[in-house]
């Protein structure tokens, strides 16, 4: 036991002990003591603040049965209504069979009840021992201690300065024997676990364990997993870890990092909730958390969620722990890499006969001073992991650049930073030069930022975009979508309404209909659908535009005059003499004529024409 001795000696207090030993009996004397009205007096520390906690969020049902509680000792006096200042939260804590438990959460209130000063603390006792007498209550002198500015309680030792380990327990854990099977595991880990509340990252240091209990192989794997402490005062007060399972385990680093922030502020919940606090993360994009505007599905439910609290985002410096920043840098590397690449293990062994890292080797191991760190066999330079000549170095440029096909500086900033090689710049170009995504838009990559910008148009509805809005609310003739036609020169748009199942041809129609007949048909098309879309649109749309006049956007007799009739066919097929400047076939049918559309009374509410001030379309 790791108590400290006081300066006073506990024989001051033996002679109180002396006094009232008849309140400390080796056994209870037989019935309850009697009831009645008990002066209970709790000294403060002069000047603090009365804790006034709110109480902790429950469920209706958690509330109701907190009343039936609260009513059933209030009906027989065990307490009282309160007129204090002073509040604590209560909670429910759920029994073994079921029932529940109420506890008051004291800790706001006890933090600041002390004794001034030993003589203080006589007093003190002797008011408490009286009491106890008076009340007819009884104390274990073998469970007491006194004088004692700290004291062993369910193993962990409370002092003023809060809360720390058995150093006699941490002894016996480190002590313990190597577990040689799943029993032995089991109960080093629930050795382990007692003290978990002051080890940083604990699920991730024993997921290992925690996975060979669970019947998988026994193989030491990377810690996955999360963790945060929650500080008071600059005071680590509690600690918080928690292991990544399933997916979270390939969630890329920023990921991680928001998962963190939110699953630690779920986890003190009760403490953070109405209060102001500072959030420090290491991870430097999530400083924008709250002006995040463009998130995932996923981002935006953890955002909401943070949103119930009142913090403020603060980057870690990376000055006060360099040494365990850059070790869980190396750390979360490896990780990644042992999850994203297959046999990534091995790689090792091509270390040893890397012409170029086989002599940086050769000097970790020798201890010579080097740039280089040796990190579970794998190589570092400073926080850089040293790949060796093989694929994996093409490999990675392509991860890293494909992602936005950015240019030369920024692949290979993106590429070096966590990674080192001796001819990574050389590769870099070479892999960029190859890049047919950065040929094609714009022959070879240049700096210029994450996308190729499209070519700026130069006059009206010859470059379109088109888009689609989905899953709409329903209209009376069932469509439920809305069909977009952008002219990236002026802006305009037309909205079409159409359905979700809307078929390519229909949208063809649509748009031959809507905006074909008033402004022609386009040069490029650009759409996030499909390219096998994108095809299908145009061949229905040149069907369409057989009759197209060519140099002329609209089919209008004014533009092209009559047109003589070479001969007739049959009832509908009028070979046509048309002049030489109208290139489409000199075939008439009738049976592509298609129905008169001008007007909105067909099954489509069209919004087109009431969106477009300006243009003068008296169909
Ligand atoms: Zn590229």
């Amino acid at each position: 036991m790791e108590v400290v001795e006081e300066d006073i000696a506990p024989v001051e207090s033996l002679l109180i002990l002396k006094e009232f030993q008849n309140v400390f009996l080796e056994e209870l004397p037989n019935g309850l003591p009697p009831l009645q009205d008990i002066q209970h007096h709790i000294g403060l520390q002069p000047g603090a603040s009365l804790p006034n906690k709110p109480h902790y969020r429950m469920s209706p049902t958690e509330h109701e049965e907190l009343r039936r509680q609260v009513e059933e000792l209030v009906s027989k006096r065990f307490i009282r209504e309160s007129m204090s200042p002073c509040a604590v939260p209560a909670l429910l804590v759920p029994k073994k069979d079921r029932s529940w438990r109420m506890c008051v959460d004291s800790r706001a209130i006890n933090k600041i009840t002390v004794s001034v000063d030993p003589e203080q603390h006589l007093i003190h006792l002797r008011e408490v021992i009286s009491v106890l007498r008076h009340e007819k209550l009884y104390a274990t002198l073998k469970k007491c201690v006194f004088m004692r500015s700290e004291v062993l309680f369910l193993s962990y030792i409370v002092s003023a300065d809060g809360l720390r380990v058995d150093l006699s327990k941490v002894e016996a854990i480190k002590q313990w024997p190597r577990p040689t099977n799943i029993t032995e595991v089991r109960s080093f880990h629930s050795l382990a676990s007692f003290y978990r509340l002051f080890i940083h990252h604990f699920s991730s240091i024993m997921a290992p364990l925690t996975d060979c209990m669970k019947g998988g192989g026994f193989e030491w794997i990377e810690g996955v997993g999360i963790g945060a402490a929650l500080n008071q005062n600059s005071r680590s007060i509690a600690l918080f870890s928690k292991k990544l399972k399933g997916a979270k385990v390939r969630y890329s680093t920023y990921d991680v990092e928001f998962y963190t922030v939110m699953q630690a502020v779920k986890h003190w919940r009760h403490y953070l909730f109405h209060k102001e606090f500072i959030l420090y993360t290491d991870h430097e994009a999530l400083k924008h958390l709250h002006s995040q505007d463009k998130v995932s599905a996923r981002h935006a439910s953890w955002v909401a969620y943070l949103e119930h609290f009142t913090f403020v985002v603060k980057h870690k410096s990376g000055v006060t722990n360099h040494v365990t920043d850059a070790l869980s840098r190396r750390h979360s590397v490896l990780r990644r890499m042992k999850v994203e690449i297959p046999g990534f293990s091995s790689f090792t062994k091509l270390l040893k006969v890397d012409p170029y890292f086989c002599v940086a080797l050769a000097r970790v191991r020798a201890e010579e001073r080097t740039e280089y760190v040796l990190q579970d066999g794998f190589l570092f330079r400073d926080n850089q992991l040293c790949i060796p000549e093989c694929s994996l170095r093409t490999h990675i440029i392509e991860q890293l650049h494909d992602e936005g096909h950015v240019g030369r500086d920024k692949t290979l900033h993106l590429v070096q930073t966590p990674y080192f090689w001796p001819t990574i710049r050389k590769e870099v170009e070479k892999y960029m030069y190859r890049c047919k995504v950065c040929e094609v838009s714009k022959g070879i990559a240049t700096n210029a930022g994450l996308y190729m910008p499209l070519p700026i148009p130069s006059q009206p509805w010859v470059d379109i975009s088109m888009d689609f809005v989905l899953g709409l609310p329903c209209t009376q003739r069932g469509n439920d979508s809305i069909y977009v036609v952008i002219d990236k020169f002026s802006k305009m748009t037309h909205f079409i309404p159409c359905k979700k199942t809307t078929d390519v041809v229909r949208i063809a129609q649509l748009y031959f209909r809507e905006v074909y007949r008033l402004h022609g048909l386009p040069i490029s098309i650009v759409s996030d659908r499909d390219t096998r879309f994108l095809n299908h649109f145009w061949q229905s749309l040149w069907k369409m535009d057989r009759f197209s006049t060519g140099d002329y956007h609209k089919l209008a007799a004014r533009k092209i005059g009559p047109v003589e009739v070479i001969e007739k066919i049959n009832s509908n097929v009028y070979p046509l003499k048309l002049p030489s400047h109208i290139r489409t076939a000199n075939v008439f049918n009738e049976k592509h004529l298609i129905p008169y559309a001008g007007d909105s009374s067909d099954d489509d509410d069209s919004m087109a024409n009431s969106l477009h001030p300006g243009e003068n379309d008296a169909t």
